[in-house]
């Protein structure tokens, strides 16, 4: 059976949105609208894995949809909504976690590096955090689903996940009418230049939500001026810029700092570099703070003008879920029908 194409993604609201969200997310996300059919969301459930303040989650929340919006993701085209209004991505999140198996969940390294030392003390949720995420892919049977890097191995269990389920429950599957198999299994869509951006402060970690140093990322709320002074005091070595790529060979914070210009000006690295061979650092982080600021000022701009009026965002979001929960209904209806629990 041909399922029809569709793409979902989601975003945590676990606070500040960063320059990796944007090149590695919400950039691709805008494109990929002109071809497929879009679901962004914006994924609560997955954020309370880790501790929020509850004072806090739906300002960080409408901030996700403000982000989603003012980077040009059209609402009424796709559909943009909060994880939690949609109770099928939990339920059919039950299912997959008789589903996935210990061992599968055991080999995922986000939950080692979330849960770090103490892993005895970290919440169930986070360990099964990526059968909720398979959930919310698959609520929607969507075939394409556009990550970084970092979230690679959860889309790999997603597609294991679905794969057994379609295995497992063949037979019913094949009885109720729905063929051969009743999910797809989803792919990711990694593309373009700086699908991992790394931190300000250490080349070898991601630029991420959840490091305590705010120095270690641009975040789409900074003013110019911070966005200039976190650029100027970002880690670098000594040596001036080479004028091709192996030149960046072992030079991590370099290296990161290239792939930034280069997908921000939408040119590839090797182009840059053939510019700038020679360049000193404190030339080149001039030239990258102006250009940081003119990609990201206006989207602040909006994102500012959107969070004035938070009754609005959440009736963009009240809407997306609505439509979002009439596609998720029906598959978990199947789901049910395929699992033979009883319904109505
Ligand atoms: P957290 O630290 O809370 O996990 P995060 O910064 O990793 O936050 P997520 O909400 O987990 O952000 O990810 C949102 C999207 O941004 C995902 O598609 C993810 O792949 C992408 N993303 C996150 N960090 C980066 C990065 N440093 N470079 C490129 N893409 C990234
Ligand atoms: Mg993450």
């Amino acid at each position: 059976m041909a399922f029809r194409q569709r793409v979902f993604s989601g975003v945590q609201p676990t606070g500040n949105l960063h320059l990796g969200n944007y090149l590695g997310a919400m950039v691709k996300f805008v494109a990929l609208q002109e071809s497929y059919d879009c679901i962004y969301c914006i994924v609560d459930l997955h954020a309370i894995t880790v501790w929020q303040d509850p004072a806090e989650l739906p300002k960080t929340t409408r901030e996700v949809a403000a982000a989603f919006l003012a980077c040009g993701i059209d609402p009424r085209k796709q559909i943009v909504f909060n994880q939690s209004q949609v109770a099928e991505h939990a339920e059919l999140a039950w299912v997959f976690n008789c589903v996935a198996r210990l061992g599968w969940l055991n080999r995922m390294t986000q939950f080692k590096e979330k849960a770090g030392k103490d892993r005895e003390n970290a919440s169930v949720g986070l360990y099964a955090y990526p059968a909720l995420m398979a959930a919310d892919i698959l609520a929607y049977r969507a075939t394409h689903v556009p990550v970084g890097e970092d979230q690679k191995q959860h889309l790999e269990l997603s597609r294991d996940i679905a794969q057994k389920f379609n295995n497992d429950f063949a037979a019913s599957i094949h009885a109720h009418g729905f063929g051969e198999q009743f999910f797809p299994l989803p792919e990711p869509l990694i593309q373009g230049p700086a699908t991992r951006v790394m931190s300000l402060r250490d080349g070898s970690k991601k630029m991420s939500k959840s490091d305590a140093s705010d120095q270690s990322r641009i975040n789409l709320t900074d003013d110019a001026d911070t966005i200039a002074h976190k650029i100027r005091r970002a880690k670098t070595d000594p040596d001036p810029l080479p004028g091709d790529e192996a030149g960046l060979k072992s030079r991590p914070e370099a290296d990161n700092l290239v792939g930034i210009y280069a997908a921000l000006a939408e040119r590839s690295k090797a182009d840059v570099l053939r510019e700038l061979d020679g360049a000193q650092f404190s030339t080149f982080k001039a030239a990258l703070a102006e250009l940081a600021v003119a990609r990201l000022g206006p989207i602040n701009a909006e994102m500012k003008r959107l969070l004035a009026d938070p009754v609005h965002i959440d009736t963009v979001l009240g809407e997306g879920a609505a439509r979002a929960q009439v596609i998720a209904a029906e598959t978990m209806k199947a789901v049910k029908d395929i699992v033979g629990l009883v319904h109505r």
